[in-house]
């Protein structure tokens, strides 16, 4: 495959050729640069923001697969041993290790897959702030019979795109708080409409795969954000996935990063009120 125009490329954190966490059944998962939250928990800091090449992590790698060259840094796949030492030493959230791609070059990645997967999932950061990209990508991806996934902040509101939707199966939505002020202090923006917006516009495409909601009593409203989406989608919340998801400071940089996880009875509680309100396809991770 030719590589294309590159109007709709971004830039790729990584490609997971073979996923089995990312989405029903096999499939390849895309991990783009670039998120407009900045969640306290974040379990991929290294995605949130696009590397401004100050330099800082260029002489701690230990294998010369960093260079500065002028006002860039550069990453060389082919030298890079994976420490992620240069993830550690970025204060900024971003990483060196990324690459500009265009939907067509993340499809030439994924195509030696395709007899092994059944879909293709796009994360992040934020996929979702990319909807050219994801557009362009999906194409391919339908071209191609394979199934298309969105992981979504929830932040973006997606029923702008309406390109983008008409190529994408389905939404895993995260929740992330529904209180303003819990929201502002676990995303580090302000709550905007997006999320009830999302919940009612995906439910009603039939392409709300998935709610997610990352569970920690001191710092997240479980209860109250299980409240608000029952009552945002009270139609659909009885078959509508509901994963919760117990909080692991692994791999967390950010504010959270010091903070204990729930234990297991703590997220049978979670599940039991869930089933009280009306889910039924829960599932605790
Ligand atoms: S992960 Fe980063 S620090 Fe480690 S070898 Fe690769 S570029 Fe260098
Ligand atoms: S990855 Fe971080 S530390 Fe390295 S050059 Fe980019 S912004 Fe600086």
């Amino acid at each position: 495959m030719s590589r294309a125009d590159q109007t709709d490329a971004v830039w790729v954190n990584k490609i997971i050729p073979i996923s089995t966490v990312d989405g029903p059944g096999a499939r390849s998962a895309v991990f783009v640069q670039g998120c407009n939250l900045r969640c306290a928990y974040c379990h991929n800091p290294e995605t949130q923001t696009l590397c401004r090449h100050c330099g800082l992590c260029v002489p701690g790698c230990p294998s010369g697969a960093l260079s500065q060259n002028g006002s860039r840094v550069v990453w060389n796949p082919v030298l890079c041993i994976d420490c992620d030492q240069c993830l550690d030493v970025c204060p900024y959230f971003s990483s060196p290790k990324v690459r500009r791609m265009s939907p067509q070059d993340v499809f030439a990645e994924i195509e030696p897959n395709l007899p092994f997967i059944r879909g293709l999932t796009v994360s992040g950061g934020e996929c979702t702030l990319y909807p050219s990209f994801l557009t362009g990508l999906f194409r391919l991806a339908k071209d191609n019979n394979l199934s298309t996934l969105i992981d979504a902040n929830g932040a973006v509101d997606l029923s702008l795109f309406p390109d983008m939707m008409n190529v994408t199966d389905g939404v895993m939505l995260d929740l992330k708080a529904w209180d303003p002020e819990v929201y502002r202090r676990v995303t580090g923006v302000e709550r905007t409409q997006a999320a009830e917006n999302n919940l009612r516009f995906l439910s009603s495409q039939g392409k709300l795969a998935e709610i997610r909601l990352v569970c920690q009593a001191d710092w997240i409203d479980v209860r109250q954000a299980l409240d608000g989406a029952a009552k945002t989608i009270p139609h659909a919340v009885h078959d509508t996935p509901l994963k919760l998801i117990a909080f692991r400071s692994y791999g967390v940089k950010g504010e959270m990063k010091d903070v204990a996880a729930p234990g297991l009875s703590e997220m049978e509680t979670y599940r039991t009120y869930a089933e009280s309100i009306g889910f039924t396809r829960i599932v605790i991770r």
